[in-house]
């Protein structure tokens, strides 16, 4: 990898590379436009994504063996590779370990760390939402930067099959670590990729009871999507926590969310605005949700859902 280049760490699950990665090789790709720079994309652990690093835009991929995810592991992994190759700008997806990552890179490289980055100026600073989305601030770093990259927010890059790149194993010397992830325990057997998800169908505390919430599930599997819930819907126990979409969820944008009986609180909203169209159902007709939806229907989600599912299923049919 060049020195002085733009890096990006894609994170990958079962071969996989999640698309938060791939917004954020979006991002190196537009920052390479304006300062000419290459982008390396690294892989630790599974380099089995090595191809698809190539094919989403990556100038040459670097692959570091590790065993699982361990915090300070990674973290030396990319500080080393950072001052290995005097990297300019690290990008990672917001994830959970990707702020996490980030934080604990930019601090050891001395860097400016820029957090759930939504867009870039034509100088390259990087435009962000803070308090819940009720603000938006341009932070540019001074010298070295490391950035996360919002979900939903710089899209994928096209995919070109033929493009290849070079591939470089790198070591790194493992150091003893602080802090070791003795287990990680899988909540249930369900996994729920709402970042990914083209359709979110989202019930929140208007559903009224667990027996309503079904509806929700219904109206999502008959559409091909996922369910997403306020955080009362989960704290009422309707549904599972990995379903939550807010500012102490997930950030999803999908093609079309459906938020059904949720009012459409700031801390709701900041984390599906970047979907592409929303349908709200809500029986007051002030609620703030109608201030976000594309489509509002003002009634009782007990009469309008019924409704909506034997239309897509007489559509179906
Ligand atoms: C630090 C912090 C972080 C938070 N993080 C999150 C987060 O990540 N995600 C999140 O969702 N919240 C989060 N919250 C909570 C958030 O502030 C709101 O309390 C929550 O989003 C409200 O959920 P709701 O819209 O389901 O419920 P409510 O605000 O109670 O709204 C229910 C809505 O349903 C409507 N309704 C009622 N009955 C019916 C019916 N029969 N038919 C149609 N409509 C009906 C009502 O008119 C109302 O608008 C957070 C709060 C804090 C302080």
């Amino acid at each position: 990898m060049e020195n002085q280049g733009i890096l990006v760490y894609l994170e990958s699950t079962d071969g996989q590379i999640l698309k938060v990665s791939l917004e954020a090789m979006n991002a190196a790709r537009k920052l390479a436009q304006l300062s000419g720079k290459k982008v390396g994309a690294v892989l630790i652990g599974d380099a089995s994504a090595a191809a698809a690093a190539a094919s989403y835009g990556a100038d040459e991929v670097l692959t570091v063996a590790a065993h699982g995810y361990q915090p300070d592991r990674y973290t030396d992994i990319l500080t080393a590779l950072c001052e290995r190759y005097d990297v300019s700008c690290l990008l990672l997806g917001s994830t959970r370990d990707g702020k996490e990552l980030a934080a604990r890179v930019a601090a050891r490289t001395g860097s400016g760390c820029i957090s759930d980055a939504m867009s870039m100026t034509e100088s390259g600073a990087w435009v962000r939402s803070v308090y819940g989305g009720s603000l938006q601030e341009t932070v540019s770093a001074k010298g070295k930067a490391v950035v996360t990259v919002r979900s939903g927010t710089f899209g994928k890059p096209e995919l070109d099959e033929g493009r290849t790149a070079p591939v470089t194993a790198e070591t790194v010397d493992a150091t003893p670590l602080r802090s070791v992830i003795k287990d990680a325990v899988q909540e249930l057997s369900e996994s729920v990729n709402l970042e990914d998800a083209e359709i979110i169908v989202a019930g929140g505390r208007g559903m009224g009871s667990a027996e309503n919430f079904q509806l929700v599930h219904e109206l999502a599997t008959l559409l091909g999507g996922v369910v997403g819930a306020s955080r009362p819907a989960i704290e009422d126990g309707w549904v599972l926590r990995n379903h939550q979409v807010g500012q102490s969820g997930k950030i999803v944008a999908p093609k079309l969310y459906i938020a059904c009986g949720i009012s459409g609180a700031m801390q709701h909203v900041s984390g599906m605005s970047g979907s592409g169209f929303i349908v709200a159902i809500n029986k007051d007709e002030d609620a703030p949700i109608f201030e976000v939806a594309d489509v509002g229907i003002v009634g009782n989600v007990t009469e309008i859902l019924p409704l909506l599912i034997e239309e897509v299923k007489a559509r179906k049919n």
